[in-house]
């Protein structure tokens, strides 16, 4: 294998073995040599990468000239292609990275950076966070991934250059170097610039008992007693892949007996049970049989709660802005992939 693919697998590995860093199937990678842009395939995992083929392949030029003809489709018939006979599927992402100009890109759903571009200040804190580390940054407002969001980020590259970071918004961080190297030394600077302090949560002890079909989440028993941050979580899911995996916001019920119910009605709502229940003040209950990509989002939504500043506000995604994520087919590729995994 050519010494920068190598090195792109080993990366990756690096990246996805590391749940502060990226979770289940979320984030992806990519190099380019020439128009070819290797690229993580959808559903796959980072973590995996060392060990089986989860890179897919395109042409870098094609994604950029059908995201240029605005044509409705086009980008998604450029990852069609990339996937004919059999091969693996560019992920939803891909043409994200076929516009940045850099060689090699990541792009990770970070905790540090989750938890950042999820607050109300976030441009404040991640502009002095890149100052400080003297990199090139931009913020970006939350918009659908995919074609949607890469057209916006194309169109800023294009009137202002391109950074070295960028921020997205409720969603995570996207980072170009020279090398797959380079970009992972970036992504971790910049985790590290912005390092919130784990807060201590602490739950009541002797929750009320599980109903059938739930088990108790001692993790998130400590973020439901905590007033301020039970309201904030419970409100709105705050990223694409939360609402993809375990089905948005934990549900906010007023007794463990309650709970089933509760999750019945919001699944009947939205087309996906959440995955989490709160019981404010009292503890927190999971759906049982849950996969291992769906408790690496419950996780990921824990690390970034106990991380959330004291009286800084949360802000998440908005009631439309998660239906589209729910109906659309890309991610309920991603979602069958996580649920056939073996
Ligand atoms: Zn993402």
């Amino acid at each position: 294998m050519n010494a920068a693919l190598q090195q792109l697998a080993h990366v990756t590995a690096l990246v996805g073995r590391d749940p502060l860093l990226t979770q289940g199937a979320g984030g992806n990678t990519s190099l380019k040599i020439g128009d070819r842009l290797w690229v993580k395939a959808s559903g796959a995992w980072m973590r995996d990468a060392e060990d089986r083929e989860i890179f897919a392949q395109a042409s870098a030029g094609e994604f950029t000239a059908a995201l240029r003809s605005g044509a409705p489709g086009s980008v998604e018939a450029v990852a069609q292609a990339g996937a004919a006979s059999g091969a693996l599927r560019p992920s939803i992402e891909a043409v994200l990275h076929a516009i940045m100009p850099q060689s090699a890109v990541i792009h990770a759903h970070a905790i540090n950076s989750v938890v950042c571009s999820v607050l109300a200040d976030w441009k404040d804190r991640f502009r002095a966070a890149a100052q400080r580390l003297g990199v090139r940054a931009r913020c970006a407002p939350y918009l659908k991934p995919g074609a949607v969001l890469a057209a916006a980020i194309a169109k800023d590259n294009a009137a202002h250059g391109a950074p070295d970071v960028i921020l997205l918004q409720n969603h995570g961080l996207l980072v170009g170097a020279p090398t797959p190297a380079a970009a992972l030394d970036l992504l971790l600077a910049v985790e590290r610039a912005l390092a919130f302090p784990v807060r201590a949560l602490s739950a009541q002890e002797g929750a009320e008992a599980p109903p059938e079909g739930f088990e108790l989440d001692s993790d998130h028993a400590g973020v439901a007693c905590d007033p301020e941050l039970c309201a904030a979580i419970t409100q709105a899911p705050l990223t694409p892949d939360q609402v993809v995996f375990v089905g948005g916001a934990p549900c906010a019920a007023p007794r463990a007996a309650s709970v089933a119910r509760i999750v019945q009605r919001a699944a009947a709502a939205t087309g996906i049970a959440p995955a989490l229940a709160y019981v404010p003040g009292l503890g927190a209950l999971r759906r049982r049989g849950l996969t291992e990509g769906q408790r690496a989002q419950c996780v990921a939504l824990f690390e970034v709660a106990r991380r959330a500043p004291v009286g800084a506000r949360i802000v998440g995604l908005t009631q439309d802005q998660a239906s589209e994520l729910v109906n659309w087919d890309a991610e309920k590729f991603r979602r069958a992939a996580d649920e056939s995994r073996v």
